[in-house]
């Protein structure tokens, strides 16, 4: 299926939604005006045929317990919608769209710390404040991600494996609730609500106005960029080699290791882009073994401020129309694993998409897996990589070929069957993913359930991978 959900808007009679928009500080968008297609787009292409009933750009809390009255009023879902980077649409829905791009405000308390963010802030104000502050907790690697699917997924950095999750840092959110309520959820109120909102997804449980993260002070960082391009004879050598780097290497040390092409039948690409809190002159020798394998095309290797690493850092991913499947791996895949991956890589069926096609080992475990797996709902605590599969393509390319392109996807997921275990990281949200729950969630899937059914019975926050309240 190339289209993920082609969801109509739901039929609304134009006095409620009169009524609607003359309750709010902030703006109701209907099908037809100015800014409602702007305000239903969603970064991945493939999911754009979602028109939603309506989309209430809040501008308050008062805005938001409105709409939440409202939908349910009218038998209507509500979607909360930070910036539309959910690989699988779902901050878009045929009900009601919370747009939280007002809740953008971002302060930080230098005594304590703490840096309380609004639930729709991009990672581009989040970093301007922090950096003015000198201080910094684990958050995304793009400025247009928002704070809100990133934390409530879990959120992984760079710095994770040395400092945990960006839900990890989470200290406080103010949460909406499907009654209307304004809930204070932290480690003494509504701790339920707050184990939820640690690595349960997005749009769950309620629409979260803002969030308070412990933050720390920076120091400067080291980053590197190797690329191997026309790898095919050493691919499985180097990544053995990087791999282990990242195993044996201080928490401080993190990277993301890729196999990519860009064209049927071309060589395949390796690289490794990191970060390490600490000297260039030691990342060297954290990188040498791998060097030794086969010279990088490109090497570099810098000492950098903790905002240039960042931004050395910063990468868009993707554009256009693309799918991305994704296993856990508990240690380093082993060479049928890596060999496995290639010669899916080398049968990649094409497309018009620049992006390509692709696998990142993204390094996880450290600090990460030093949290117990259910003392929050992020149960990935044993994992040492997230392997993270992509394909992409344009609106230009023909059916078929999209259709050839999902499914070499698919045979590259399930030929993984074989080597890694069926988890999946909720923040890369697979729409063709079948048994999400376990995948997602593990153990500690009947908890968000049992969380779910106390807090939203009626099942208002629904979408095709949400939490039941069943
Ligand atoms: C370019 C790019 C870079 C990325 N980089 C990283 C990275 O470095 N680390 C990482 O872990 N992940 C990363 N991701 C994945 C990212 O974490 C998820 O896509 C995440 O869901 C994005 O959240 P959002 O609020 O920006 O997107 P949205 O699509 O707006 O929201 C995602 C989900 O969260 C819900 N939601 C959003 N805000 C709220 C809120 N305030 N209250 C309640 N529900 C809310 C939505 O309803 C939706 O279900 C990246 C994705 C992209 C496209």
């Amino acid at each position: 299926m190339s289209d993920v959900h082609l969801a109509r808007p739901a039929a609304v009679a134009a006095a409620d939604l009169r009524r609607l928009a003359a309750a709010l500080t902030g703006r109701l968008w209907l099908p037809g005006e100015s800014r409602y297609d702007e305000k239903r787009a969603v970064v991945n292409e493939r999911c754009t045929g979602v028109r939603p009933a309506a989309v209430v750009s809040a501008a308050t809390v008062s805005d938001v317990r409105q709409a939440i009255r409202w939908a349910r009023d009218n038998g209507l879902a509500v979607t909360p919608r930070g910036t539309g980077h959910s690989f699988a649409g779902y901050s878009v829905s045929g009900g009601l769209v919370v747009d939280l791009s007002g809740f953008a405000d971002v302060v930080a308390d230098e005594s304590s710390g703490l840096v309380t963010v609004g639930g729709g802030a991009t990672m581009s104000p989040l970093y301007r404040c922090l950096e003015q502050h000198q201080v910094a907790f684990p958050a995304g690697n793009s400025p247009t991600v928002g704070i809100g699917g990133l934390t409530l997924g879990g959120g992984v950095a760079a710095v994770s494996r040395a400092w945990g999750l960006t839900s990890d840092a989470l200290v406080e959110t103010v949460l909406v609730t499907a009654d209307g309520q304004v809930r204070t959820c932290n480690a003494r109120e509504n701790p339920d609500l707050f184990w939820a909102c640690r690595g349960g997804g997005g749009g769950n449980f309620g629409v979260n106005v803002s969030f308070t993260f412990q933050a720390r002070p920076v120091t400067d960082v080291s980053v590197c960029c190797l690329i191997w391009t026309g790898a095919d004879a050493h691919a499985v050598a180097l990544l053995d080699t990087l791999q282990e780097a990242v195993r044996q290497g201080p928490n401080e040390f993190s990277a993301r290791l890729g196999l990519s092409t860009t064209g049927r039948g071309q060589a395949v690409t390796v690289s490794a882009v990191g970060l390490f809190l600490g000297p260039a002159r030691d990342l060297r020798d954290l990188l040498r073994p791998a060097l030794d394998v086969a010279p990088p095309t490109r090497q570099e290797v810098l000492d950098l401020s903790y905002w240039a690493g960042k931004d050395y850092l910063r990468h868009e991913t993707f554009g256009g129309r693309f799918a991305v499947r994704t296993r856990l791996s508990p240690g380093p895949l082993s060479a049928d694993a890596l060999e496995t991956l290639l010669w899916w890589m080398r049968r990649w069926p094409g497309s018009r998409n620049v992006d390509g096609a692709g696998v990142g080992l993204f390094a996880w475990g450290g600090a990460i897996n030093g949290v117990p797996a259910t003392e929050t709902a992020f149960v990935h605590r044993d994992s040492l990589f997230l392997v993270s599969m992509d394909t992409s393509w344009t609106e230009d390319d023909a059916p078929g070929q999209v259709d050839a392109n999902l499914r070499w996807l698919t045979g590259m997921y399930e030929a993984m069957g074989e080597h890694l275990p069926d988890s999946a990281y909720q923040n890369f949200t697979d729409p063709d993913l079948r048994d999400w729950r376990t995948a997602y969630y593990g153990r500690n899937f009947p908890r968000l359930v049992d969380i779910k059914r106390r807090h939203d019975p009626d099942n208002l926050f629904r979408f095709e991978q949400s939490i039941p309240a069943t």
